[in-house]
């Protein structure tokens, strides 16, 4: 039995509305996909508690954690935020911050691990920004740390827009190296010093990105990270309403077999969490988080996939069988 473990729970769905920019069914869509393509088994899918008050507040001020919960920021916090509040919204936070927090630490016994959301890297200490209500990724590293599970710890941070509350969190840690690479003219418009930040052009393609990455990849490891967070966000795809880079989907795939395989070549535990994806079909966004868990398959456990090409040609042969 496979000893990969994914975190997800259906109440990582949260009622923002339909219309809404941030695409809150990606979650269940991406579970469902890969179940029905067997890339993963329902066996492999655990369901995380939420976590307690204590944990979060390891990162975030009782205050703003409490005011939360209760329903009680103000319309100016809820509007930086960017989700409107309800109780669904609430359990979804606690959940999904569980997710990455129980990942982190499965990762440390088996190497590699996921949590099928998570990556809310915009969440300060005191507040939530774009579209993230707390810093799941910050707050798991700070139990594995006080809990002695981790000492040093890397954040990869491959979503288009920068990892500004990570990099805030963490600012004065020597034992935490963020890096974030991102989109120079992307939101946030106050961008704050990660460890290491490389910023990119707008219209950045696949080539470039991926040069750019495997020339940091040595760098960043040279922090001599016990732990790897990976944020594996879908939005430099070059069909994003808000990535402004010119990715493909391969691409992205290439970056996450990248990154993977070098953590698996350093021995260093890797845990990998969504982040965002604001495609303008759905379904290229759940494609592309699709992709991070099927290159795990691929690096760690030796599974191989399809391309898409030769699934595009396979079906054409079987077409011209059929006429
Ligand atoms: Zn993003």
């Amino acid at each position: 039995m496979s000893s990969y473990k994914i975190f997800y729970s259906p109440y990582y769905y949260a009622d923002i509305g339909e219309t809404h920019v941030f695409p809150i069914r990606k979650f269940e869509l991406v579970r469902d996909k890969l179940l029905a393509e067997g890339t993963i088994t329902t066996e492999e899918i655990i369901e995380p508690e939420p976590v307690s008050i204590e944990d979060l507040c390891l990162v975030h001020t009782k205050d703003y954690v409490t005011r939360f919960i209760e329903g009680k920021l103000s319309e100016k916090e809820i509007r930086r935020l960017g989700l409107p509040w309800s109780k669904s919204l609430v359990r979804r936070s606690l959940l999904a911050t569980s997710g990455t927090i129980n990942a982190a630490k499965h990762a440390l016994k088996n190497n590699v691990s996921s949590n099928l959301a998570g990556g809310t890297h915009h969440a300060y200490p005191d507040r939530g920004e774009g579209f993230c209500v707390f810093n799941d990724v910050a707050v798991a590293i700070k139990v594995l740390q006080r809990d002695k599970l981790a000492e040093r710890v890397l954040v990869i941070d491959c979503d288009v827009h920068q990892g500004d509350g990570t990099a805030f969190i963490f600012k004065d840690d020597a034992s935490v190296f963020t890096f974030s690479m991102h989109g120079l003219k992307n939101y946030p418009l106050h961008k704050e010093k990660s460890s290491l930040d490389i910023e990119l052009e707008d219209g950045t393609t696949d080539d470039e990105y991926l040069q750019i990455l495997e020339q940091a990849l040595p760098r960043v490891f040279a922090h001599s990270p016990d732990t790897i967070f990976y944020l594996a966000g879908a939005d430099p795809y070059e069909k994003d309403k808000l990535g402004r880079l010119k990715l493909t989907k391969q691409g992205l795939k290439t970056r996450d077999l990248m990154v993977l395989t070098f953590a698996k070549e350093n021995h260093v535990p890797v845990v990998t969490t969504m982040s965002g994806g604001y495609a303008i079909d759905i379904n290229d966004t759940v494609e592309i988080h699709a992709n991070t868990i099927r290159a795990v398959k691929e690096v760690f456990f030796g599974q191989k996939f399809h391309s898409l090409t030769t699934e595009i040609s396979h079906s054409e042969t079987q077409l011209g069988k059929g006429v």
